[in-house]
């Protein structure tokens, strides 16, 4: 329980102690608060929008200052070459 661990993985995933948890914490008369992860509690959300979140530019912003490439995805007839740590170059 001081590793803040459980089996089915919720907590040490969520950082919130799951109900498997939680009932182990109560049957030791702890407040299940101390067993949250310092980045789920109210003060630390507090911290962090506390100063309120800024709009997006508008989507017609965006382009102009971010270009495109379009990355296609290698061809069906591309050659496999096993243990090659790259990728095969397409070929005609
Ligand atoms: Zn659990």
């Amino acid at each position: 329980m001081q590793r803040k661990l459980c089996s089915c993985g919720f907590w040490q995933k969520s950082g919130v102690p799951c109900p498997h948890a939680c009932k182990c914490i109560l049957q030791k008369a702890e407040n299940i608060d101390d067993f949250v992860h310092k980045m789920q509690t109210i003060s630390q959300y507090r911290d962090t929008y506390g100063l309120g979140m800024n709009a997006l530019p508008k989507e017609f912003t965006w382009m102009s200052h971010v270009s495109v490439v379009l990355l296609l995805p290698p061809r069906a007839n591309a050659t496999i070459v096993e243990d090659t740590p790259y990728r095969i170059p397409h070929t005609k």
